[in-house]
């Protein structure tokens, strides 16, 4: 775990998102929660013992930031974007999510296998408040402000804590490694970014995945993005169909893939192929 601030701490070396807490001076606040099992549970132990976890926050419903919900049932009141219902415990990579998760634990975090429930008492913790826009929390002596910034997904929010000078962004920003565009909408993605760059009050700007990165790494996204996009539209401007654009295009070699996820590298430049070429196309 990574301290930012003597209030705010995060994991980003693990598979998944990058878990995060923030104490406040009446009790903790947790972000997103992460597929590796143990380092989950030992976040959530560290966090205890400074007083109760109040609020679990997720900041998307793709299964790397929502699988360890479970192990917050009953204590901690779950917060999202109204529409993350819709999208949250579906199928990921066309395998229902709690086979999906078993099968990361049996692979890359085994010690946490036993401390997997069966499938019938795996609680699927969705969100008990949520909101449409924006929506400001206060906990003890901290602010929390949580903003719809669609893109990723449409139910992506970014958590801004300006009394830490942290923004905690979601998959909006992937920092040295690949982004994923499989579920996006890259009009409202471009614009998220412009939004998050003009955010004021921020030191740190922690990303779904990768290390915690500043202000100054926004333009850098936002110029993969456009490269991809590029890419893609030199394609249709030769006349390609997708499928001619999905086997000559790629930028594999340009970043790995976040930690545990290197089987995935095919699917992501797959899907990237694809909504760049429906973004220009509109088909
Ligand atoms: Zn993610």
């Amino acid at each position: 775990m990574e301290m930012l601030t003597p209030n705010v701490y995060t994991e980003t070396k693990i598979r998944g998102c990058n878990p995060s807490i923030v104490f406040t001076t009446e009790g903790s606040v947790f972000i997103d929660t992460a597929q590796w099992l143990t380092t989950l549970l030992e976040m959530r132990e560290f966090a205890k013992k400074r007083g109760p976890i109040k609020y679990l926050i997720n900041t998307e419903g793709h299964i790397d930031h929502i699988f360890g919900n479970h192990w917050f049932a009953g204590e901690s009141l779950v917060i999202g974007h109204e529409k993350l219902k819709d999208i949250f415990w579906t199928v990921a990579d066309e395998k229902p999510c709690y086979e999906y998760s078993v099968d990361v634990l049996e692979r890359q975090d085994p010690k946490g296998l036993p401390l997997m429930p069966s499938e019938e008492d795996y609680i699927v913790n969705y969100p008990q408040i949520t909101f449409s826009e924006n929506l400001t929390l206060k906990l003890g002596d901290t602010e929390f402000f949580l903003y719809h910034t669609p893109g990723h997904s449409d139910a992506q929010i970014c958590v801004h804590v300006p009394k830490e000078r942290v923004a905690f962004t979601g998959d909006t920003l992937f920092s040295g490694c690949q982004t994923w565009l499989h579920s996006a909408d890259i009009k409202e993605l471009l614009k998220t970014l412009d939004f998050l760059e003009g955010l004021e009050d921020v030191d740190y700007f922690v990303p779904g995945h990768g290390p915690v990165v500043s202000r100054d790494y926004i333009p850098k996204q936002r110029a993969f993005i456009y490269e991809w996009i590029a890419a893609v539209a030199q394609g249709v401007e030769k006349g390609w169909s997708l499928d001619e654009c999905i086997a000559r295009i790629s930028f594999a070699d340009r970043f790995p893939m976040d930690i545990g996820q290197e089987e995935t590298m095919g699917y992501v430049q797959r899907t990237n192929v694809t909504k760049c070429y429906q973004y220009l196309t509109k088909k």
